[in-house]
């Protein structure tokens, strides 16, 4: 569904999956189908064969493919007149446009469109809709039993999901994040987050590096491309699912010092301090707190007497721990 002013960033296209039975398909006939779909959809000849020869009632010799693709074993049937056998079915393909756009956001899904993450896991259940499907007999072969008792359940389209992310502030972080991780050999990347201060909204979470969603199982960088031959399937699971990691969530970071503006901001939104107050604040190296001494930074020659915009310049730990006790006591009056 396209909905206006919208930018779609995921979508299902229209595939097609062909499977055989083996079972209906006439002696005579076996090696001329194996040889035909090994060639139409660049298959191994012999593994195809040894489907086309089994004795089972269904095999499934290739998923996803374009129709322009099923279109040539159409017309390469009708021309054999193969009318049994064959089977062309309708499927859908996760297709990303924007290839590496907010790719840690988005996620992407398996060969079954099973979200395997970002948020194409995270909303699975309700993206996915209902497979439909048509039930009915068939002899000890696999083949048909004409008008006996098919019953038709029709799918049920997943819904759309609107993100709050915005394409253009997207692309513009991803854009600024690449240029200074390169710019200062950030070599383990970073990340940029955009939220709207009164909503939390999220409008951009850019992870770099990045990756292209509709080729999710290929090395990003040019690093990982030179040795991924030479790396084990289980180094080389690892390395993807690092690329995958969406790290402005899934990581932790210690804000450190650049929290004590929020707690600053707090102090003064509830008017217990004010921004120049001389010798409001006194450092003597350290302050405890639950019979913990957390020291300043500069504990070796403490800061003395201090306002609130001095401790902010010294970076000064315990006068940001002492605006929290300030804080209790106030609600505790
Ligand atoms: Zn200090």
């Amino acid at each position: 569904m396209i909905l206006p002013g919208k930018t779609i960033l995921a979508m299902s296209a229209s595939v097609e999956t062909v499977t055989i039975n083996p079972t209906n398909i006439a002696k005579e006939n076996k090696e001329k189908i194996a040889t035909a779909l090994a060639n139409i959809f660049e298959l191994d000849y012999e593994n195809v064969l040894k489907k086309v020869q089994k004795r089972s009632s269904i095999e499934t010799i290739i998923k996803k493919v374009d129709k322009e693709k099923t279109n040539e074993l159409r017309k390469w049937m009708d021309e054999n007149q193969i009318t049994t056998g064959i089977n062309i079915d309708e499927d859908t393909k996760r297709y990303y446009p924007y290839n590496n756009l907010a790719s840690h956001v988005i996620g992407f899904c398996g060969v079954d469109n099973q979200g395997l993450d970002g948020i194409e896991v995270t909303f699975d259940d309700i993206l996915k809709g209902t497979t439909g499907k048509i039930a009915k007999l068939a002899d000890g072969k696999g083949g048909e039993l004409l008008n006996e008792g098919e019953e038709y359940t029709p799918p049920v389209n997943g819904k759309d999901l609107v993100l709050s992310i915005n394409m253009s502030a997207q692309a513009i972080a991803e854009k600024y994040l690449k240029q200074a991780c390169i710019d200062n050999e950030c070599t383990d990347g970073g990340n940029i987050l955009v939220m709207n201060p009164k909503t939390g909204d999220i409008i951009a979470m850019a992870t770099y590096p990045d990756y292209n969603l509709n080729e999710p199982y290929e090395p990003n960088t040019e690093e990982l491309k030179e040795t991924w031959d030479t790396l084990s399937s289980g180094d080389k699971t690892k390395q993807l699912q690092q690329m995958w990691r969406n790290r402005a969530i899934a990581d932790s970071y210690e804000p450190g010092s650049t929290f004590k503006l929020l707690t600053a901001s707090a102090a003064l939104e509830e008017g217990i301090t004010t921004t120049d107050k001389e010798g409001e604040f006194s450092c003597t190296g350290g302050i405890e707190v639950s019979g913990v001494r957390i020291r300043c930074w500069r504990y070796y020659r403490p800061h003395g007497s201090e306002s609130l915009r001095q401790a902010l310049m010294n970076s000064c730990n315990p006068v940001f721990i002492s605006l929290r006790t300030k804080n209790r006591q106030r609600k505790i009056l």
